[in-house]
């Protein structure tokens, strides 16, 4: 046998797989262990000047093999890595993954199955569809919704507001380009996501293509003046075509009176876009779905997994009303698409419904996640977050040197620490930014922040399922310990 035979059959031993994924598997659930437990030895990040770790990951690689196993690298990259199972993790809006739905994860590595078309993935394409439908019915979009898993909210947004266009505009943007119409224009919030902007960017309407409508003291896109953006819109020239809503905003978690947004929605014949990235999660709860009143409207709905679903980045689900929407998004010939009879076998090749060609087996981890934890799993998961951000705000109100930035909607809290002598203003925004990067250089938390309106807030999410009282009670102490340092 030539020798390079041999190499390549080495490099596929299902033995060695066996043994190496034991390892593997042994070594993250020790790591599990330590990172659930918060141990003290373990800070949540481990920062580093880049400058210093790009001489610790050097690409000087061999022509020949190594002997390294799994064991060799993987306890380097967990060290140096953030983790997101610290029960002081209240970072960004990205999970700390069920352990179960890495190891599905880990399938969807191995079979590969790249689901651009139906017979290249149809375990994947089916479950996906499955998994689409079930979200349209939580969501109550009815029964004709359907959609497609995507690589994120952003690539969402941006699938749902094509659509939107397509359908819309009042001009074929498909065929004939942007040009082919007049100027248009996208509704939103002030406090919509950035990515809202990039999208306008790239479907050719210039960031000023988003208008924007203020927001009120509690970050909600005030409904009374979406007229007044669109008047501002049709005096600039652009015709608008879709309103976007968020439920949950990102640097605040604000749910938008969606009710009152569909109604204008309806009455001047606009799409209505939700982005649900991270709140859409909140209708599993019956206690809680009353805050997403209306979604039920929206002509499309982005709702991220690996935000409040416990699955790993990336898998968002880019849901339509009216399910068609989605096969017709990235359609050069939708009259075909929507030809009667004809539809049925293309539809299930999701490569027509999203601007990926070969994707990951997107919904595979959160089928397996759900089927063995159970929907009311993560409907009180989703209540535990919410509640005790309620009761975070409530510590920060009683604490006279904090101030809470609002009453938070979701699991999202923003505040500042406030100590006396030091008004709003230049000083405070640069004391907040330096004692948060004096707690991340000491490990304890990580947190992040935000500029709002009154200035710049610290920003949490408490999205990590085993954070506790005792945390957040910590979190304030550790706080003003660094504000303290910072200002003297
Ligand atoms: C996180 C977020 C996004 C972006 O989603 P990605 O999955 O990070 O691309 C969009 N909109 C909102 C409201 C978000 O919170």
């Amino acid at each position: 046998m030539e020798p390079c035979d041999q190499r390549l059959r080495d490099a596929f031993d299902p033995e060695r797989f066996r043994a190496e994924g034991h390892r593997a598997i042994d070594l993250l659930a020790d790591y599990l262990v330590r990172a659930l437990a918060g141990a003290s030895d373990l800070p949540v990040l481990p920062w580093r000047p880049p400058g210093e770790l790009v001489a610790q990951w050097p690409a000087e690689l061999a022509v020949g093999p190594s002997d390294d196993d799994v064991a060799a690298l993987l306890p380097r990259v967990l060290a140096g890595s953030t983790h997101l199972h610290h029960p002081r993790y209240v970072g960004h809006q990205v999970t700390s993954p069920l352990p179960v739905a890495a190891l599905w994860e880990m399938v969807s590595a191995l079979l590969n199955n790249g689901m651009a078309v139906y017979e290249m993935g149809p375990v994947g394409t089916t479950i996906e569809r499955s998994l689409l439908r079930w979200m349209g019915g939580v969501l109550g979009l009815g029964a004709a919704a359907d959609g497609v898993l995507t690589s994120g909210g952003s690539l969402g947004n941006l699938t749902a507001l094509l659509a939107a266009r397509q359908a819309k505009a009042g001009f074929d943007v498909w065929s004939g380009g942007a040009h082919a119409g007049p100027p248009l224009a996208i509704l939103a919030c002030q406090e919509a996501h950035y990515s809202v902007r990039r999208v306008a960017a790239i479907l050719g309407l210039g960031e000023a293509g988003v208008v924007s409508a203020p927001a009120d003291e509690r970050f909600r896109l005030r409904p009374e003046r979406l007229d007044d953006a669109r008047r501002a819109a049709l005096a600039a020239g652009r015709r608008p075509f879709a309103v976007v809503a968020s439920a949950g905003s990102t640097a605040t978690g604000a749910f938008d009176p969606l009710e009152e947004v569909a109604d204008f929605c309806r009455e001047h014949d606009l799409w209505l876009h939700v982005d649900g990235a991270h709140g859409a999660a909140l209708a599993l709860s019956e206690r809680l779905r009353p805050r997403l009143a209306g979604i039920e409207r929206a002509d499309s709905v982005v709702w991220d997994a690996h935000k409040m679903l416990l699955v790993p980045a990336l898998a968002t689900a880019v849901l339509f009303r009216d399910g068609r929407r989605s096969a017709a998004t990235f359609a050069q010939e939708a009259s075909y698409l929507y030809a009667p009879g004809a539809a049925d076998e293309n539809a299930w090749d999701v490569g027509t419904r999203t601007f990926e060609c070969t994707k990951r087996m997107l919904g595979l981890a959160l089928y397996a996640a759900l089927r063995r934890h159970g929907t009311g799993f993560f409907a009180a998961y989703v209540e535990r977050c919410v509640d005790l951000a309620a009761s975070f705000a409530a510590r920060l109100r009683r604490a006279p040197d904090f101030e809470l930035a609002t009453e938070p909607a979701c699991n999202i809290v923003c505040f500042r620490w406030t100590p006396r002598g030091v008004g709003p203003g230049p000083a405070l925004d640069q004391l907040q930014g330096r004692l948060r990067r004096r707690i991340l250089a000491e490990g304890g938390f990580y947190l992040v922040q935000t500029r709002l309106p009154a200035g710049v807030f610290l920003r949490t999410t408490l999205i990590h399922p085993l954070t506790r009282e005792a945390d957040l009670e910590a979190l304030l102490s550790t706080v003003r310990d660094a504000g303290r340092a910072e200002a003297a």
